[in-house]
């Protein structure tokens, strides 16, 4: 039996007091760190669990910004007429996260803080251009969720700071946003590929902002430029989707593991890109008044 210390702290500042403990490490929903200890491949002595902590479990519209607390479960997610309304795809993307138990537990912040590739929430908030809120004992900073991960495992998080909230602009004007993931069965599978397209259409039809990420294809979950450019002020049809989609093939580096060879990933990245730009561009025509 190993030996550990147990801290619900209630606040953020009895967190903080809390992160500052030598080998301290926050537990949110508990349903990835709690197998990882377990099986004994987390090194941790002191779990902060941070389910009890105020004002960290809200999804909230202020000042033309939509907030979503660290502790936001991806059921919330599923639940909130304003994500269904005006981030559809992260609703879709949490919906498809595990099985209920996990959506009920799992949260945004350790779904992001995890760091895997494979992390449902991150190509759908990629895609809404997300920022990340980070709070420390000295600090409060915002990273662009594209510089967040370092690597598998890894985050720009330092010592004694955790992910407080993600912020975004609501998608507006003539816009399509969808998600789409590919994973070994239907139900209770982690991706093998994802991809989330967010357009915006000018007046003319033309696409004038794409963003396109891409889930479990690289070390860790990334926007395509080289599939970006490309889209930026052209007029969309069949054939600049497939183009775009081999762009995308240039910004991955997808491995071979249990779930898929690389090859088969970008088979399935070309097929899931094409498919998010057709169903984002169908939503966005279907608003330019
Ligand atoms: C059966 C099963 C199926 C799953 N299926 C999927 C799936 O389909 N798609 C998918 O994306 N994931 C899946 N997961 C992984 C996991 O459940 C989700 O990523 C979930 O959102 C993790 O959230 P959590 O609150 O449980 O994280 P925790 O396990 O509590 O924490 C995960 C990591 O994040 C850190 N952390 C958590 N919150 C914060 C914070 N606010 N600040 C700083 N650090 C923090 C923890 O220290 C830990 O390192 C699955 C897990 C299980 C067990």
């Amino acid at each position: 039996m190993r030996e550990f210390e147990y801290y619900q702290p209630k606040t953020n500042g009895e967190l903080l007091a809390a992160l500052a403990l030598d080998g301290a490490r926050v537990v949110a929903g508990g349903t990835d760190i709690i197998p990882r200890w377990r099986k004994e491949r987390l090194s941790a002595t002191c779990l902060v669990d941070i389910s009890a902590v105020g004002g960290l479990r809200f999804i909230r519209e202020e000042e033309g910004v939509i907030e979503i607390g660290a502790l936001s479960t991806h059921a919330d997610l599923i639940a909130s007429p304003l994500i269904q309304n005006k981030a559809p795809l992260l609703a879709q993307a949490a919906a498809s996260v595990g099985c209920t138990q996990t959506r009920q537990r799992g949260t945004l912040g350790g779904n992001l803080v995890n760091a895997s590739p494979a992390a449902d929430l991150a190509p759908a908030l990629l895609a809404l251009n997300a920022s990340a809120w980070l709070m420390s004992a000295e600090s409060e900073r915002c990273v662009p969720l594209a510089e967040f991960w370092l690597g598998p495992g890894k985050t720009v998080l330092t010592p004694g700071e955790f992910l407080r909230s993600v912020t975004f602009l609501p998608p507006q004007g003539a816009c399509g946003l969808a998600f789409a993931k590919l994973g070994k069965r239907s139900g209770m599978a982690i991706a093998v590929a994802s991809a989330a397209a967010y357009l915006v259409l000018d007046e003319r039809g033309n696409i004038h902002t794409a963003r396109l990420a891409l889930g479990s294809l690289a070390p860790m979950p990334k926007r395509s430029p080289a599939a970006e450019t490309l889209l930026t002020t052209a007029a969309y049809d069949e054939m600049l989707a497939d183009r775009a989609a081999s762009a995308a093939l240039i910004d991955i580096s997808p491995i071979d593991d249990v779930r898929a060879s690389a090859a088969y990933r970008r088979l399935a990245c070309k097929v899931l890109v094409e498919r998010v730009l057709k169903e984002a561009y169908n939503q966005a025509l279907g608003r330019l008044s």
